[in-house]
């Protein structure tokens, strides 16, 4: 028995909290395990399982794979992976790649609205190793702090969200590509938060393809789509997981939600394991 927070965001990529402090918060929080979720990279994942062990906190390794089909981004997650693994290191290196030129070109565009946003400004707002992945919200920091939007969401509705300004797009991998890597270095796959998405035809596609689980509980899932993801993963007989998205506090307000807001118990790490025990 004992609760688990399955995706959690670290310093690793747009999380505020380093991999030891989400670790330490998670003991706060009374939870038994959490699984570091940053978007393509493992990074965080080592620091955070030595934390763990001293704490007594189960840290499972993830990743959160950010993918792309019919033009939406679908984010998949991976869970169990071996991190050391050539393959999967190889397509987040690419990933990270794809997110770097993403964001030369928004910053470019934004320049072409005339709004001067530098690489450098957008580097400086990343917490922990600054030059590695930064993303989307550290632009919208920079945008914030240059009072041409005031809030994240402002920022996101107006530039740099689906429908924003200076969006854009490059290419990523399938989310039938992300089941396969993540398969492949030992990993469970898992479809993030599908209530975002209003695709669940691809649902069962990707079950054909292997999908291993639905996170059912999110924190932008009202108790409806709670509910129907719960009766989806039954249905398609995949596993259901819980996550927060955790990522801290920007700008004053917490996107997503806290730490611990939305869990599961903690067999279903045992759970995630096994589906790819019997493989
Ligand atoms: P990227 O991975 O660089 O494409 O950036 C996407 C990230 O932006 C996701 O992790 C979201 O959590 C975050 N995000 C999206 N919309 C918002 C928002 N309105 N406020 C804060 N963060 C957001
Ligand atoms: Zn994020
Ligand atoms: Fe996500
Ligand atoms: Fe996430």
């Amino acid at each position: 028995m004992g609760k688990v927070d399955l995706h959690v965001h670290t310093t690793a990529s747009d999380g505020l909290f380093s991999p030891v402090g989400v670790v330490k918060l998670a003991e706060e929080a009374g939870l038994k395990g959490i699984a570091i979720t940053d978007h393509d990279t493992v990074e965080g994942i080592e620091e955070a399982r030595a934390e763990g062990k001293k704490r007594g906190i189960e840290v499972v390794p993830g990743v959160e794979i950010s993918t792309m089909w019919q033009g939406k981004e679908i984010h998949m997650l991976g869970y169990h992976m071996d991190v050391h693994d050539s393959r999967l290191l190889k397509i987040l290196k690419k990933q990270q790649e794809a997110r770097h030129q993403r964001n030369l070109k928004i910053i470019d565009r934004l320049n072409e609205l005339g709004i001067p946003v530098t690489y450098e400004e957008v580097i400086a707002k990343k917490k922990g190793n600054a030059r590695k992945n930064p993303g989307r919200p550290h632009i919208a920091e920079v945008l914030i702090d240059k009072g041409v939007v005031k809030t994240m969401d402002e920022a996101f509705d107006q530039y740099l969200g689906k429908d924003g300004k200076a969006y854009a797009v490059v290419e990523r991998i399938s989310p039938f590509e992300a089941i396969e890597c993540i398969h492949q270095s030992g990993g469970a796959a898992v479809i993030a938060h599908p209530g975002l998405y209003e695709q669940d035809d691809l649902i069962p596609l990707l079950v054909e393809k292997g999908l291993d689980g639905i996170e059912m509980n999110h924190p932008d899932h009202p108790a409806d789509q709670k509910r129907h993801y719960e009766e989806l993963a039954d249905q398609l007989g995949v596993l259901k997981t819980a996550g927060s998205d955790f990522h801290g506090e920007r700008n004053g307000s917490m996107y997503h939600a806290p730490l611990g807001t939305c869990t599961t118990d903690i067999s279903v790490i045992k759970d995630l394991k096994k589906q790819r025990l019997y493989l």
